[in-house]
């Protein structure tokens, strides 16, 4: 059996699709430490994994939220920490001599770590890889990222100057986002995938990780009725959006449809106004629970809610926060099994006609049923957190014997 270090980052997103593979590899007798932030202990707790935490510094959630608009933000945020939490690594590494390393593309400390202690690694990648992708972006949302992104890059290449200095060029060779370890296990369905030269033979697309029983909430009592039930949520992050709240309870109050409204944890429900009498709104849902009655998914197109809408067979309608889930947004647009609206900059302003007519266009098109029944065929035959295990446990072997030779 062996000795496996998960290193993660504070944001559900990143945690969720690990927490079935990281029981998975319990059950099967690996040794299993899992590094977080406190916040993160109890759906960690699940997998019956050690939990250790990370020493204090700037990374948490509340700040992924705080800068996940501009993606920049959170690159320079991640090289920020590391300068503190790569000793942090590599100490770890150093006293507990793991098999193996398994970290979150965006995890820079821990790939720093890996490379430093040369230890083997496998990469989650909840997020779809855009690096060389052609044809995602139109020159609006080009200039738009590079005025966002421009006024970050000093800090940022400043940043990764010093880690080069402390560690190696290589060590922060670029990109520096994604991260690609030995083994690259991707969590979508290779056909969500768009098509990039950047994906070499180290990548396996193992579609959603689905594993209920391992999520911590409380069951919801839904009591669904025979009108079609909307599921309306923007994930855990870009969620701060009261407006855009406050607009669909006006679109969709005593419209002959049942509502679920998600809002997070920086939305006072108090502050929403009357709820009209087909909503029922939450802080946070049981996701995958909803999913399962859902007849329609209105998300901001973060990868998790994505593939577990594919994977429950929900047809969607995307309205992107940033500019990672407009590329989603349209995946899912060009895929037919749902629609995008919204997804030019600045994201996150909501044209309410048009939410109207996409949800409408989305119920009552039988081809958006059509093409998400197949695509969740595909992800489920894709073989989720299982197919996730096997492979680094074959990765494992391959190792070892590499090292015995
Ligand atoms: N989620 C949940 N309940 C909610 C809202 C979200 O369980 O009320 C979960 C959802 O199932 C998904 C994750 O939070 O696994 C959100 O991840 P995603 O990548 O979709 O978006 P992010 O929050 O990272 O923007």
């Amino acid at each position: 059996m062996a000795k496996i270090l998960i290193f993660n980052v504070p944001a559900y997103g990143h945690v969720n699709v690990t927490i079935p593979m990281t029981h998975e590899l319990v059950q099967r007798g690996h040794d299993v430490i899992y590094y977080c932030t406190e916040q993160f202990r109890p759906i960690i707790a699940t997998t019956q994994a050690d939990f250790r935490i990370y020493p204090e510094t700037e990374l948490s959630s509340g700040n992924f939220s705080k800068l996940a608009h501009n993606l920049a933000n959170v690159s320079v945020m991640l090289t920020n920490v590391s300068k503190i939490l790569v000793p942090f690594v590599i100490d770890e590494i150093e006293r507990e001599k793991p098999d193996l390393i398994i970290y979150d593309n965006i995890n820079l400390w821990a790939r720093i770590g890996a490379y430093v202690t040369q230890t083997p690694s496998v990469v989650s990648h909840s997020v779809m890889i855009i690096e060389d992708a052609k044809g995602i972006l139109d020159i609006r949302d080009g200039v738009n990222m590079l005025l966002t992104a421009l006024p970050k890059v000093p800090a940022l290449l400043r940043n990764r100057r010093k880690l080069a200095q402390s560690y190696g060029k290589e060590a922060v060779s670029f990109p520096l986002f994604p991260s690609c370890g030995d083994l690259n296990l991707v969590f979508l369905s290779r056909e969500f995938q768009v098509d990039t030269s950047f994906i070499d033979d180290t990548f396996e697309f193992v579609g959603a990780s689905i594993n209920p029983q391992l999520r911590n909430d409380p069951p919801l009592e839904l009591h669904k009725d025979n009108r079609p039930l909307i599921y309306i949520s923007l994930g855990t992050v870009n969620n701060d959006n009261l407006g855009f709240y406050q607009q669909v309870m006006r679109t969709f109050s005593g419209d002959d449809v049942q509502v679920i409204l998600s809002v997070g944890k920086q939305v006072d429900i108090a502050e929403l106004g009357t709820i009209p009498a087909n909503f029922q709104v939450y802080a946070s849902v049981p996701q995958l629970q909803v999913l399962e009655q859902a007849d329609l998914f209105v998300t901001h197109g973060g990868m998790n809610s994505v593939q577990e809408a594919i994977y429950y067979g929900v047809p969607m309608v995307v309205v992107p926060q940033q500019i990672e889930q407009m590329i989603n947004g349209r995946r899912v647009r060009d895929l037919d099994i749902g629609q995008v609206i919204g997804d030019h900059p600045p994201y996150g302003r909501v044209d309410i006609n048009r939410l109207r007519e996409a949800v409408n266009a989305v119920l009552s098109n039988p081809n958006y049923r059509r093409e998400i029944d197949r695509q969740q065929k595909t992800s489920q035959n894709a073989g989720g957190f299982t197919r996730a295990v096997d492979l680094i446990e074959e990765h494992l072997t391959t190792e070892s014997r590499g090292m015995a030779v």
